[in-house]
């Protein structure tokens, strides 16, 4: 009698043999229960499971290139004259860090500098939404999801700022412009861009932004090597 192989079998390097059933090209394998993919990660067991390319989430997103997100990213000590060579706008910062403006100029629905030498933040900083997809927590149009939720709520409040503010409108520039309704009757007619300015930010604490650390000013939260959790 010949023995016939009715299940996927996982080779010791993560690599799937093809069951008699599927050479011989039926549809599925006979004894399916032996296969059970994980209901979270989708992945058959034993199997590795794909790297993620940050760039499915990032090239779409770009909320912490285009002052979203930030109002400023931090720079290496010594990093401002190539900074200033790109054309980026080099400040200091309250904790004596240089750092550049943003939006970012390079950004230009993407970065227009993907592929290029950048300042050293622009590929080390991960958001938490980032972090999670790298690490296969996440699946990528779930990501997908979380940016486009962003990115509506974002228009909404764009639609109920107060002239004028520059679109998108960032997060920094949202609260600013909370705290400065100095008045209980300003505070009442904008009572929608107060209550939504809360919400987004809280969507954004969510999903997007590391909490501060104690040596950084809270109200400007920065995008830098600070705000990024070790790269595994
Ligand atoms: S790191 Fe996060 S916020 Fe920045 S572009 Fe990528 S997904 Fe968007
Ligand atoms: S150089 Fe590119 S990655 Fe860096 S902030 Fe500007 S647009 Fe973003």
């Amino acid at each position: 009698m010949s023995f016939i192989i009715t299940e996927k079998r996982i080779s010791k390097g993560g690599n799937l043999q093809k069951c008699e059933a599927v050479r011989a090209g039926k549809p599925s394998c006979a004894n399916p229960k032996r296969l059970r993919k994980n209901p979270k990660t989708g992945i058959l067991p034993g199997m590795n499971p794909p790297t993620p390319n940050g760039s499915d989430l990032c090239i779409p997103c770009g909320m912490c290139c285009d002052g979203s997100l930030f109002a400023h990213a931090v720079l290496r000590p010594g990093e401002e004259p190539f900074a200033e060579s790109l054309g980026l706008r080099v400040v200091p910062t309250g904790a004596s860090q240089p750092a550049f403006l943003l939006p970012c100029p390079l950004f230009q629905g993407a970065c227009s500098r993907y592929d290029q030498p950048r300042p050293s933040v622009c590929g080390g900083f991960r958001c938490k939404l980032l972090v999670k997809y790298e690490q296969n927590a996440l699946e990528k149009e779930a990501g997908l999801e979380v940016i486009r939720r962003a990115r509506a709520m974002q228009a909404t409040l764009g639609s109920l700022a107060l002239p004028p503010a520059q679109l998108p409108l960032g997060l920094a520039e949202a609260k600013k412009q909370v705290h400065n309704l100095a008045n209980v009757e300003a505070r009442r007619a904008h009572l929608g861009f107060i209550t939504l300015t809360a919400q987004y930010q809280m969507f954004l604490r969510k999903h997007f932004l590391w909490a501060p650390r104690k040596t950084q000013a809270k109200e400007l939260p920065s995008m830098g090597e600070n705000d990024t959790p070790a790269k595994e």
